[in-house]
């Protein structure tokens, strides 16, 4: 059973003005179903073919560079489309978990805030900056190189990505250009809380402890 490209929570310019519908479309439409594709192509006719996408993140560090960048490349853009939202921006709720976990373990949403765009600002090259929760339901903040992400054994931190940022050219380049920290500021305008929170709790079954 083949890995589907999956159709976009929202139109393409739903995001604007912070992501613009030229880069949705192509990011989406060319890029992420250039992973799709290629992950298919390297698994098929193999055992992972059964596998989720998580089972092969989990034991990437014995597969080929291939499953390794387009599994992490399908995975990752699943979630980051999934954790923007035109209806999303600002603080969570006090209400959600992931607030109150944001507030226990960063001090505040600020601080937060500050060392998630300092992970998305000096992560060189290309890659992704990650918010994470752990296996003692303690929040981390991370980054990885190239489509690598948290759900990986090769990971320097391994955790559940809750969050993830997007830090490739193609993710900012027509809008912002070389401006990085211009499109890291502008995330935070679309960051879907609602969905973070409930993977939030998915990951930790809901307990707050
Ligand atoms: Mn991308």
């Amino acid at each position: 059973m083949a890995f589907q490209l999956p159709d976009l929570p929202y139109a393409f310019d739903a995001l604007e003005p912070h992501v613009d519908a030229r880069t949705m479309e192509i990011h989406h439409g060319k890029h992420h179903a250039a992973y799709t594709n290629n992950l298919n192509a390297a698994i098929a006719g193999t055992a992972l073919e059964g596998q989720s996408i998580e089972q092969i993140l989990a034991n990437i560090s014995q597969h080929s560079p291939a499953i390794r960048n387009n599994g992490g490349g399908f995975y990752n853009h699943n979630l980051f489309w999934e954790v923007m939202s035109p209806d999303g921006g600002g603080e969570p709720s006090p209400q959600m978990n992931i607030a109150k976990a944001i507030a226990r373990d960063f001090g505040s949403f600020e601080e937060f805030k500050k060392q998630f765009s300092a992970a998305a600002t000096t992560r060189f090259g290309s890659g992704w900056a990650w918010l994470c929760t752990d296996a003692d339901d303690k929040l981390f903040i991370t980054s990885t190189p190239n489509q690598d992400n948290p759900l990986m054994d090769i990971a320097d931190k391994k955790g559940t990505p809750i969050l993830g940022l997007d830090v490739w050219e193609h993710a900012y380049y027509l809008n912002y250009q070389n401006r990085r920290p211009d499109y890291i500021s502008a995330f935070f305008n679309v960051i879907n809380w609602q969905e973070v929170t409930k993977r939030y709790n998915a990951a930790n079954e809901g307990a707050m402890k």
